[in-house]
């Protein structure tokens, strides 16, 4: 697995985690249709009679194998332990790293990625390791950690940490940067949390689901690293290095709805940026030397956080629920594509 189909070193890892069976999915009947065979291996079962839960016969299943498969008992550390320290490490060496959370709505990926004051998720847990990491190694103790928390909604760009209008894409010396974008100096993981947690809140809601945060928007994390060390030599060397971690779009197909003016206009460009980031992915897959960043705001966000020499984690976030059977059927499929990069 640490080897491409072709012998290249694979820059992107890709796990999945099965979130626990909700309440409500209990309530109405539902079945388990995965299992963690082991570490790497998740087994999905299709039932049939899918709407007579007494009759349920098993009809054929598959095999997935990935870095890692999390069971739903995985804690938020096992967690961020085994998808993203080495690409804090990665980081903190001077490269460019990204973490994704794939899947449908209500899957759990602002919940591996956030997580809750008491269990915090990859997001805050990155940001610890890296300020002890740092603590360690830097030379002078001078260190700067920003944070920029944006969103890509409708394939416009703003700032969450400082609500307002949109935010124009330019192309500098330094790659794509949003003009404007707040860089918050952050001091200690205390204070993060609480930062990511108000960030949150500004993100779009739809106006059909008024208390729900947007299933159409994109949450993207950079969390910027600059220190200096000495090397084995004695050198002082600086790093500089970006780490961007990202909450997805729900990935279920929009759905269709009579009011086809407004939503429906959303609904494309979710899946223009979704779609644009799934052909950088193919781009990279096929080792392409064009990969089209320029089609969507979010992979041209990511253009300097993907491809290249740069280190990349999906984590694919299922239910376990045999009613999202169809959806957790195509984010497998999806992650088992992006293995191969
Ligand atoms: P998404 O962001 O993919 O729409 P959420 O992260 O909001 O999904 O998860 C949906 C619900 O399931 C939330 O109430 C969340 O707290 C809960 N949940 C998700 N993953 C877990 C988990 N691993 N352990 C406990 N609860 C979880
Ligand atoms: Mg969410």
């Amino acid at each position: 697995l640490d080897r491409n189909d072709d012998g290249r070193a694979r820059n992107i890892l890709v796990f999945v985690r099965v979130r626990p069976m909700a309440k409500k999915e209990k309530e109405v009947g539902s079945r388990s249709c995965v299992r963690i065979v082991n570490n790497r291996e998740i087994y999905l079962t299709e039932f049939a009679n899918e709407n007579d839960y007494l009759r349920l016969k098993r009809l054929r299943g598959r095999h997935f194998t990935f870095d890692a498969s999390f069971p739903d008992a995985a804690s938020q550390q096992e967690v961020y332990s085994t998808t993203t320290a080495d690409l804090v490490e990665a980081v903190l060496q001077g490269r460019n790293g990204s973490v994704f959370c794939y899947g449908a709505t209500g899957a759990g990926k602002t919940y591996t990625m956030l997580g809750t004051f008491d269990n915090p998720g990859v997001m805050v847990l990155a940001i610890k390791d890296l300020f002890n990491k740092i603590r360690q190694r830097s030379y002078n103790g001078n260190q700067t950690v920003h944070l920029s928390y944006l969103e890509v909604y409708n394939e416009t760009v703003r700032d969450l940490l400082s609500p307002g209008r949109p935010l124009v894409l330019r192309e500098d010396k330094q790659g794509i940067v949003a003009a404007g974008l707040t860089q918050y100096k952050a001091y200690s993981t205390d204070e993060v949390m609480t930062l990511l947690l108000r960030g949150n809140q500004n993100r779009t809601t739809e106006p059909t689901r008024v208390n729900e945060t947007s299933s159409r928007s994109h949450a993207i994390l950079q969390v910027m690293v600059d220190y200096q060390a000495l090397d084995a030599n004695m050198n002082v060397i600086r790093h500089v290095g970006k780490l961007s971690l990202i909450d997805l779009a729900g990935s279920e197909r929009a759905i269709a709805t009579d009011q086809r003016t407004a939503r429906s206009i959303e609904g494309a460009n979710i899946n223009r940026s979704l779609l644009a980031l799934s052909s950088c992915i193919n781009a990279l897959v096929e080792g392409k030397k064009h990969i089209p960043y320029r089609n969507s705001k979010l992979t041209q966000l990511l253009k300097d956080s993907l491809g290249g020499s740069c280190k990349a984690a999906m984590i694919a976030n299922i239910s376990p629920s045999n009613l999202s059977f169809g959806e957790t059927q195509n984010t497998l499929h999806w992650a088992d594509r992006a293995k191969h990069i």
